[in-house]
């Protein structure tokens, strides 16, 4: 490609909208532009490099077995109504109606429009196992779209069901399909971690997801550097912990703690740690409250609370107002004892004695409180998020944490689609059983995001070759050299003819902004023809490495034939 032809908007400020260093980039090299909140357009090169991502993952799910289908994304609602997931995507889920008043929705993901086309399309057991799979652009109105292509409202997943006979059948396509997601992300060029996941409102029996660990990622992970343990927040497993604190049975005490609020503030006021405290946390649970404690030092797991309260929305914190009429006191005050509503407690509360809590009235706490005596919980469960420090639940080594981009998940949904629906198939004898069904996504256009937060540096993308929007690039340094311009389009000639996708820089632009502008695109490989051209000599640089070298024409087109070959 002529980089004269090319639409190839290159900006040299950072965009004010663009938080994360893959959105800045991803702006700044032309590679896509906002349309609305969370909705972006592919500009030319974004579009290559989407596509080759695409291609990658297409390659390995039609190598693993999968066979590729595509569906609408404008859906009648009846499909989702009969699963229950009208209501329980909420107002995540895109709903729009027809001239006839039917009700439609954008597709957020296809469980139920798989599961359909197996009931209508497959009647026989002999048909089975079968796995198909689709790319193609879902929406979700998600409440904080942000980072670009991180966390879009029109995104592209690459979704695929497996169908079963039985559950050793949904584990074999199940590994298959976790091989596969292997191959991708290595494929990708990305340094990706695989985490136990929570499988708990969705039923399953077991999900696991692809993390690429960064910054900015919005999933908290934890692991183990001695057994390889690794677990998100939701599913990881916390390990109560005991703490010192006074012993013997002491009497209940009600202390005046004006104008202490915060952990911070009656630690320093009450001259305890904050272990010392319990705090207890009211939440709206569908319409109920509920007491959630945790040790003062802790914070509640909101998704585990959900999977223990078992109930259908996420749980929110109560209104203030609420936590007024309930506690009878300001906000910061609210305490297990004497609440009048249900008490739910971590685990590691179960182990503290003589601790300290709010007392249900404005500027007062409650020391020696003592768990038995003084109030009881319905229950002791996990419901805090794991720390760094903490012991891990396998070996006992310490866990360590990270933030991971979710980039792929992989799910054993078991019978939860198949007997919503009614996909069923009549065995050898005549039998009808249930259908096993896994599910297993990749967000396509996230990956683009991720495989960019990992490879950049201050000048720009560094794109792994697999999938580098265009693989070299062939510069002149002066366009008015008619020498120079010449041999760099034979170059770039020859290197088409070896098949590599390359760019020559004909734009009449100085040469710093040329390479500049090379840097930015994260083009793998570079030829310069300079002053030396005379001589036959050029020179040769890869983008992620040091300098440049000065080569013979030859050698530099057949370094960039083997870099490209062997790295693609
Ligand atoms: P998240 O927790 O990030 O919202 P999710 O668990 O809801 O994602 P899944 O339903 O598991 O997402 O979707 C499969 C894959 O699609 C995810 O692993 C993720 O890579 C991608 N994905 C989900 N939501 C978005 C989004 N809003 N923008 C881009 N990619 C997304
Ligand atoms: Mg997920």
């Amino acid at each position: 490609m002529r980089m004269s032809k090319l639409l190839m908007p290159t900006l040299r400020e950072v965009p004010a909208e663009a938080e994360i260093t893959s959105h800045k980039l991803m702006l700044r090299a032309g590679l896509i532009r906002k349309l609305a909140a969370g909705i972006y357009s592919y500009l030319p090169l974004g579009l290559k490099f989407y596509k080759k991502v695409e291609n990658i993952v297409r390659e390995e799910m039609d190598r693993a077995g999968a066979q590729e289908l595509l569906m609408a994304a404008l859906l009648p609602a009846e499909a989702y109504m009969a699963s229950g997931r009208w209501e329980v995507f909420g107002p995540n889920m895109f709903k729009l109606k027809d001239r006839n008043d039917r009700d439609f929705c954008l597709g957020p993901t296809h469980e139920e429009l798989f599961t359909q086309t197996m009931i209508n399309e497959v009647h026989s057991y002999k048909e089975y196992p079968k796995t198909l799979y689709q790319i193609q652009t879902k929406y979700r109105d998600e409440a904080r779209p942000r980072f670009g292509l991180m966390r879009g409202r029109e995104f592209v997943m690459k979704d695929a069901y497996s169908f079963d006979l039985d559950e050793a059948g949904l584990d074999k396509s199940y590994k298959i399909m976790y091989d596969a997601y292997c191959r991708i992300f290595t494929r990708l060029g990305l340094d990706f971690t695989i985490v136990d996941a929570d499988s708990g409102a969705m039923g399953g029996s077991g999900s696991q997801e692809f993390m690429v660990k960064s910054p900015v990622g919005e999933d908290g992970i934890a692991y183990c550097d001695s057994c390889g343990y690794a677990a998100n927040y939701e599913k990881a497993e916390c390990v109560p912990e005991r703490k010192p604190s006074e012993e013997g049975e002491k009497p209940l005490e009600k202390i005046h703690t004006p104008n202490a609020h915060t952990i911070e503030e009656l630690v320093a006021f009450m001259g305890a740690e904050p272990y010392n405290f319990a705090k207890t946390i009211i939440y709206k649970a569908d319409d109920k409250y509920v007491a959630v404690m945790v040790r003062g030092d802790r914070e509640v797991n909101e998704v585990k609370l959900k999977n223990l309260l078992g109930c259908t929305d996420d749980p929110e914190l109560a209104e203030p107002a609420a936590v007024r009429e309930i506690t009878h006191a300001e906000v910061g005050f609210a305490g297990p004892v004497g609440i009048g509503i249900p008490v739910y407690a971590d685990k590691e509360i179960e182990l503290m004695e003589n601790f300290i809590v709010g007392a249900n009235e404005t500027d007062m706490h409650y020391k020696n409180v003592r768990l038995g005596r003084d109030f009881t919980p319905e229950l002791f469960a996990d419901i805090r998020t794991i720390e760094t420090g903490d012991k891990c639940p396998h070996c006992g080594g310490e866990i360590k944490t990270a933030q991971g981009i979710e980039v792929g998940h992989i799910f054993k949904l078991g019978t939860k689609y198949s007997d919503a629906l009614g996909l069923k198939y009549l065995d050898e004898n005549g039998k009808s059983q249930t259908v096993i069904m896994g599910c297993y996504g990749i967000g396509v256009s996230r990956c683009l995001a991720a495989v960019i937060e990992q490879c950049n540096d201050e000048n720009g993308i560094i794109f792994p070759v697999s999938v580098a929007p265009y693989e070299a690039v062939v510069i002149p340094v002066n366009n008015k050299q008619e020498e120079q311009m010449h041999l760099a389009e034979e170059i770039y000639d020859r290197l088409k003819a070896e098949g590599i996708d390359a760019l020559f820089d004909d734009r009449a632009e100085r040469a710093g902004v040329k390479f500049k502008d090379a840097d930015l695109i994260g083009v793998p490989v570079r030829i310069v023809v300079g002053k030396k051209c005379g001589e036959g000599i050029v020179e040769y640089k890869e983008r992620a490495g040091e300098s440049a070298v000065e080569k013979t024409v030859n050698d530099a087109v057949a370094d960039v034939v083997k870099f490209i070959k062997e790295n693609r």
